[in-house]
Order: C-alpha cells, then structure tokens, then sequence
C-alpha cells in the first residue's frame, strides 16, 4: 500500500477527521474509531512505515517515542496506577489491519494475557 492510499496518513493529513489528542513533530496520537477498552489510543509516526518489520536501525528512536508516548497519554488519562497495554500487531497472524505502524494503547478495565 503506497502511501497515498494509506488511512493513518489520510488521518494524520486530516483529510479523514479523527479525535486527535496529542500530536507533535515526529507521532500523532487519536482515539481508535471502534474502542475495545474505555481508553483505546493509537499513536502512530508521522512518518509512514508500513508495520514494524520496515523499520529501520535508525528509525529505533522514533519507533521508541511511540512508547513513550503511549505510556505518557495513558498516565496523564488517570492510568498510572490501574495499568494500561501498549501493544503493536505486525502481519496478518497479529491481525495488523492498517499498513502504517501503529502502536495500541488500552486502559480502563482489567485486561486479559494472553490477548486473542
Ligand atoms: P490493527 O488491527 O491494524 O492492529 O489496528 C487497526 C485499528 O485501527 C483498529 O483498532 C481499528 O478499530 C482502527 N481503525 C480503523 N479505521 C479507523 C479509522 O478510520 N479511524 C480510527 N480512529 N481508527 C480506525
Ligand atoms: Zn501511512
């Protein structure tokens, strides 16, 4: 999927509106369409990468801001302490739906291991 076709990048153009709540000059973070936990975030780079597989030795920092950003929004929504999921499905087996990286951030109820 080139990049023109992409639904995060159509998002992160705002030519598809979305329920953004943290973006910067390197990740955009937005509330999944269909939640599966009352807080589900995707935080995505602005740059598109297709799944993590096509990430590259330098792209470790960015790749690791997703984290840290996923973990700072889920604390700053009041799940420091309850706990929250960070989780990146890669390929078909993992379910990964939308080609452009994509980190899960889900909070606010007690969460099954292992997932599906
Ligand atoms: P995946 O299955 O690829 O790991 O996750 C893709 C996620 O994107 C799903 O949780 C799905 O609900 C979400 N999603 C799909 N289309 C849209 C959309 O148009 N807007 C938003 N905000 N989320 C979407
Ligand atoms: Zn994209």
């Amino acid at each position: 999927m080139s990049e023109g076709d992409c639904l995060f990048c159509k998002i992160r153009d705002q030519k598809i509106p979305a329920a953004v709540v943290y973006r910067d000059d390197d990740v955009l973070a937005f509330k999944d369409i269909t939640p599966r936990a009352p807080l589900h975030l995707l935080v995505i780079p602005l740059r598109h990468i297709a799944t993590l597989t096509d990430g590259l030795p330098e792209d470790a920092e960015l790749l690791g801001k997703l984290m840290l950003t996923g973990a700072r929004l889920a604390v700053e929504a009041g799940h420091g302490a309850d706990g929250f999921r960070v989780v990146m499905n890669a390929g078909p087996n993992a379910g990964q739906s939308v080609l452009h990286v994509h980190l899960h951030v889900l909070a606010g109820r007690a969460l099954a291991w292992p997932p599906g």
